[in-house]
C-alpha cells in the first residue's frame, strides 16, 4: 500500500532524499522539506548528497542540517563521486543504493527522469531500480540546458517558506555566487510559476513528477 499520510501521528514520516550534487535536494524539494517539518507530523528523513567535495562538501552538510534542523530524526550522508562523471562510476554508485535499501521510506524524493544532466538521470535511474514499492516524487532542477516541463504533482508553499527555501539557498551555497543562474530571483520565479500552475493559495508550489501511483480504498481509522 502507498500512502502519504500527514495527518498529526506519533509515528515519524519516514522520508528518503537523494540528490546528485550539493543544492540538487534543496532546490528541488526544500521548501516541501521545509513545510513537512512545519506540518506537525515528525519526520525521520534520510539526505544522501552523491557528491560534494571542497567547499561544497561543508556547505551541503550545513546546508541540510539548517533544512531539517526540526526533523525528529536526521542521517545525512555526504558522498564523494566525482561531479559531472556519475555513468562511469555507476557500479560504485549501484553498490551504495543497495546499501540504502535498509531504507523503507513512505516517500523518496529523486531527479527527474528526462533531466538533462546525466548525473542527475543516473540517480533517478537508479531510485527506481532500487525502490519498487514505494512513492517515488521527481523534482525538477532549472539549468541552462533548458529542460523544464510539466510537472504532474504540485506541492503548495506558504510564502514564508518559499522565501526561507530561497533564502537558506543563496546564504547556504556561497561557492555557487557566482554562477548565472544562481539567483534569488530564479528560484522565486519558479516557485511562482509552478504555484500559478497549481492555482496554490499562497501563490507558491514546488513541481514534481510521479510515474506511477497506487491509491489505496482502505479506511485508515
Ligand atoms: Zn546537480
Amino acid at each position: 500500500m502507498l500512502k502519504l499520510n500527514l495527518e498529526p501521528r506519533a509515528e515519524p514520516l519516514t522520508v528518503l532524499c537523494l540528490g546528485a550534487h550539493a543544492d540538487d535536494l534543496e532546490i528541488g524539494c526544500g521548501g516541501t522539506m521545509l513545510g513537512l517539518v512545519e506540518s506537525g507530523r515528525p519526520l525521520a528523513v534520510t539526505w544522501v548528497v552523491w557528491s560534494a567535495q571542497g567547499a561544497r562538501h561543508r556547505e551541503a552538510r550545513d546546508s541540510a542540517d539548517a533544512f531539517l534542523a526540526r526533523a525528529k530524526t536526521r542521517d545525512i550522508q555526504i558522498k564523494l563521486f566525482r561531479d559531472g562523471f556519475f555513468p562511469s562510476q555507476g557500479v560504485e554508485i549501484k553498490e551504495e543504493f543497495e546499501a540504502l535499501k535498509r531504507v523503507s521510506p513512505d516517500v523518496i524524493f529523486t531527479h527527474h527522469r528526462h533531466d538533462l544532466h546525466q548525473d542527475h538521470r543516473l540517480i533517478s535511474d537508479l531510485t527506481w531500480n532500487t525502490f519498487r514499492h514505494h512513492l517515488i516524487l521527481e523534482y525538477e532542477i532549472p539549468k541552462y540546458d533548458g529542460d523544464l516541463g510539466s510537472p504532474n504533482v504540485f506541492v503548495e508553499l506558504s510564502q514564508s517558506v518559499a522565501r526561507r527555501k530561497v533564502d537558506q539557498i543563496i546564504a547556504g551555497f556561497p561557492s555557487q555566487a557566482e554562477k548565472h543562474w544562481f539567483s534569488t530571483d530564479l528560484f522565486m520565479a519558479l516557485l511562482r510559476l509552478r504555484g500559478m500552475e497549481c492555482a496554490a493559495t499562497e501563490r507558491y508550489a514546488e513541481g514534481f513528477y510521479t510515474r506511477k501511483a497506487v491509491l489505496s480504498l482502505e479506511s485508515t481509522s
